[in-house]
């Protein structure tokens, strides 16, 4: 999908310029799917979103594998308002199925610290999973803390920006933008 800068004005604030493609990130999506297909095959899977944010990459990626695949959800909270990390991670909704001696792939948006996934992969351990890894649509590596977790599957690499769309937001905002795209960092400073 083509967009202008004076496309995406929105809710009064200037965003970025398009990072990534509705398109783009569907094909990444695909390219993931049939890779945990392969992996993955034979298996059953525990497709587990972190909700909110991954909602809409987890609806494309799940459309691509190909196996024996249940959907839950969870959700922890490690950003408020701002668009720095609090640090302190809270199940705000727990998982629903029984994940013992299952293999469960948590769906994520992005990756920054890696705090709130590091913490997500010890709760769920305390339920005796078969295996627990991450796919994430964005990684920011750059900013990954020694303790943060370790991404199996990721959608595609990102400089130390505020980004937003395609599930992120800013203060609940931008979720539904059909790409990924940033706040400009002047704005980011005044927020
Ligand atoms: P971490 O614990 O890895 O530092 O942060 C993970 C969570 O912080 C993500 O699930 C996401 O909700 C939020 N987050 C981190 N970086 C960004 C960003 O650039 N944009 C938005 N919208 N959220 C972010």
């Amino acid at each position: 999908m083509a967009v202008s800068k004076d496309d995406i004005k929105v809710k009064g604030m200037t965003v970025g310029k398009v990072l990534f493609t509705e398109e783009q990130i569907i094909e990444r999506a695909t390219e993931l799917g049939r890779q945990i297909t392969e992996d993955y095959a034979g298996k059953q899977l525990i497709v587990l979103g972190m909700i909110k944010g991954a909602v809409l990459w987890m609806s494309e990626l799940v459309k691509h594998i190909d196996l024996d695949v249940k959907l839950d959800f969870i959700a922890a909270s490690s950003y408020g308002s701002s668009t720095t990390s609090s640090g302190v991670v809270k199940v705000k909704k727990d998982v629903e199925m029984d994940l013992y001696k299952k293999d469960v792939l948590i769906v994520e948006d992005i990756v920054d610290t890696g705090t709130t996934l590091a913490f997500m992969q010890k709760y769920l351990a305390e339920r005796g999973p078969s295996s627990v890894k991450i796919c994430s649509m964005l990684d920011k590596p750059s900013r990954r803390t020694e303790n943060g977790a370790r991404v199996d599957y990721t959608g595609f690499q990102v400089e130390d920006l505020f980004v937003i769309g395609y599930g992120l937001d800013y203060d609940e905002k931008f979720r539904n933008l059909p790409y990924v795209s940033y706040l400009e960092p002047e704005d980011v400073d005044k927020l």
